[in-house]
């Protein structure tokens, strides 16, 4: 007898407790959406059957963690909760300091008004949305540099998520003064959810001693990153996770995170680092915003969630379900013809709404379109990456994003696989009447992140 795996990998959880979802009929659903402007965001999630916006926050808790939560301490100062959170933190990402923050954003904020003002550059392989924003607001520049295979949506690569380390190298030599810091986001999100290996991670803290600047991660899903080294990257096979992740952080100087992506928490985020000066100037920041800095803009429940929550976001068998929940959809959107970024990244597949709708200019925005036709249709709701997210420059004008993706982003440990079969099927008749989709023009949209608030109407 071998230990031979069978071929079904299988959800490695049984539910606990439910929550109903609501059907609706397609009339009910295209009253809404016009009611929404078109912005999915604008939507009440009661109207939505399967939601896929986002992996941020949307997770099912396992038992223990709900647990934990009743050991939550609320103590203003110094609460064991924080202590227990810290510990938790630091037995994967070793950095000397660590404050806690509500979300991942205001520790971005907390860290580039710490680090960043006019006339300077941050370079990242991709920023994330709420990164670049951040940055901007400093009156920073955020630079993307994607290595070239990252914004080609049919190449295959291991690590599309890889930063252009010779780019890098030429932005340091020319403006080295101005670059306070350097980012690596892993998952690289917003160029479709690809991994970055550990090799690149080193060549780009090779790159940065050389000019003497500090690395952060941007560490929202190095869970899922660190799973893709330990299958896919030479040497890596038989390590733990865990050990993949600390090797990681390592290389780094510190870190920002949201607790709402791999630590499997609703709510929640930190900023770590070693250097005690940027510390200090950071905990000043984030008592104006946040609170005390054993709190940080938590209640200590929430604390104890993520800490939880971070000892399960690196067993194995939830990872490989993790993983392969997103490759199972991918391959079969693939198989039924629709074009998709591959390889499947760990927490979303991303639909090429460009390449599929080749009729809409990247200005009538066919990713937004793409989008509100799967919600019509099936009550299926997806995120628009493209250029309603980035098309909007900081001087107003408009220009076309690199890609126009739709993302279906899967909530950890939250559908099965017949909730994606639907999810499939309503992707597959969609894509076979794509001719008939038109595009959309805004109606209003704020200054930036014009996605979350935007109101559009049908185009022409
Ligand atoms: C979600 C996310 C953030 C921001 O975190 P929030 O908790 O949503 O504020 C930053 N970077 C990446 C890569 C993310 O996925």
């Amino acid at each position: 007898m071998t230990d031979e795996p069978f071929r079904t990998i299988i959800e490695p959880f049984r539910i606990h407790s439910v929550e109903p979802v609501r059907l609706t009929t397609r009339a009910q659903r295209a009253a809404a959406l016009a009611a929404a402007g078109y912005n999915l965001f604008a939507l009440p999630a009661e109207d939505v059957l399967i939601d896929l916006l986002t992996d941020s926050g949307t997770g099912a808790m396992s038992a223990e963690q709900w647990a934990a939560i009743q050991r939550g301490n609320e103590a203003y100062a110094g609460a064991p909760s924080f202590y227990r959170f810290r510990e938790a933190v630091t037995s994967l990402f070793p950095f000397t300091h660590v404050l806690p923050a509500h979300q991942g954003r205001a520790a971005e904020k907390i860290l580039f008004t710490a680090a960043c003002g006019p006339g300077m550059v941050v370079p990242n392989n991709t920023h994330f949305d709420t990164t670049r924003a951040n940055v901007e607001f400093t009156g920073a520049r955020a630079v993307d540099l994607p290595v070239p295979e990252g914004l080609r949506p049919a190449a295959r690569h291991p690590f599309k998520g890889n930063m252009d380390v010779a780019a890098l190298e030429r932005l340091l030599s020319e403006r080295a003064g101005d670059v306070p810091l350097v980012m690596l986001t892993v998952t690289n999100n917003s160029g479709g959810g690809q991994p970055v290996s550990m090799a690149n991670v080193r060549a780009v803290r090779e790159v940065c001693d050389r000019f003497g600047k500090p690395l952060f991660l941007d560490a929202c899903r190095i869970a899922e990153n660190a799973w893709f080294i330990r299958v896919r990257e030479p040497g890596y096979q038989d390590r733990a996770v865990a050990d993949i992740i600390r090797e990681m952080a390592g290389l780094a100087d510190g870190m920002t995170m949201s607790a709402k992506k791999d630590p499997l928490a609703n709510i929640g985020g930190w900023l770590a680092m070693n250097d005690g000066d940027l510390a200090m100037r950071c905990r000043n920041l984030e008592i104006l915003t946040e609170g005390f800095p054993t709190y940080g803009g938590l209640a200590g429940r929430d604390l104890e969630a993520i800490a939880q929550g971070l000892r399960e976001a690196v067993d194995h068998d939830y990872l490989r379900y993790r993983v392969r929940s997103v490759e199972y959809l991918g391959e079969a959107l693939e198989r039924a013809g629709v074009p998709v970024v591959v390889p499947f990244g760990g927490h979303a597949v991303f639909i090429d709404a460009r390449a599929m709708l080749p009729h809409i200019d990247p200005l009538a925005y066919p990713g937004q379109a793409l989008a509100c036709a799967l919600y019509t249709e099936g009550g299926v709701r997806g995120c628009e990456i493209g250029t309603v997210m980035f098309g909007l420059r900081p001087d107003g004008t408009e220009t076309a994003a690199p890609m126009d993706l739709v993302r279906l982003a899967i909530p950890r440990r939250t559908y099965t696989q017949s909730h994606i079969d639907y999810v499939i099927e309503v992707v597959t008749r969609v894509a076979e009447r794509a001719g008939r989709l038109s595009g959309l023009r805004i109606v209003s949209q704020p200054g930036q992140l014009r996605h979350f608030t935007a109101r559009f109407a049908p185009a022409g």
